[in-house]
């Protein structure tokens, strides 16, 4: 898809937003919601996606619901960093198919380093168990500020 067009209300990130289907949500407000990825980079990536916001990329979204958006990310960023002390993180946000963007639904990607523990490829990681993920969850949101 193109960086230009109409947004698709099927999306992926659009069905979990309406809970027609599952995710494992860290937080939400009535802004934007923070979730686990399905095929983690490494261990701990979360998604965060604006709620009001039907951007499909970074050059649609309106200033008010962006900056939301990028304040959700820096609290999700530092809540990840107090559970589970990576060394680095990564934030990654693409835009377009050429971009590398598979989802259009704006969202904003952070992904824990550890020098020892090599980055997975995107669109290439494997699934997680569902559990797993669940715990490292509960981990990042009790250590939300
Ligand atoms: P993009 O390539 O658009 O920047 O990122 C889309 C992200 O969504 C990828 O990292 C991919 O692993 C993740 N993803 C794809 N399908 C699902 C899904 O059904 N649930 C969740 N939680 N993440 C997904």
């Amino acid at each position: 898809m193109s960086l230009h067009g109409a947004y698709d209300p099927d999306n992926i990130f659009a069905k979990i937003l309406r809970g027609d289907m599952p995710s494992v949500k860290v937080w939400e407000d009535d802004d934007v919601l923070a979730f686990m990825d399905v095929f983690p980079q490494s261990e701990g990536h979360v998604l965060v996606v604006s709620k009001t916001s039907t951007a499909r990329n970074i050059l649609e979204i309106e200033p008010e619901p962006l900056a939301k958006l990028t304040s959700a990310v820096q609290r999700t960023a530092r809540a990840v960093e107090k559970a589970l002390k990576p060394e680095g993180l990564s934030l990654m946000q693409f835009n377009g198919d050429a971009g590398g963007q598979t989802v259009f639904h704006l969202h904003f990607h952070i992904v824990p380093r550890w020098t020892d523990r090599p980055m997975k490829g995107h669109g290439h990681a494997p699934m997680a168990d569902a559990e797993q993920l669940k715990a490292l969850a509960q981990k990042i949101a009790a250590a939300l500020d």
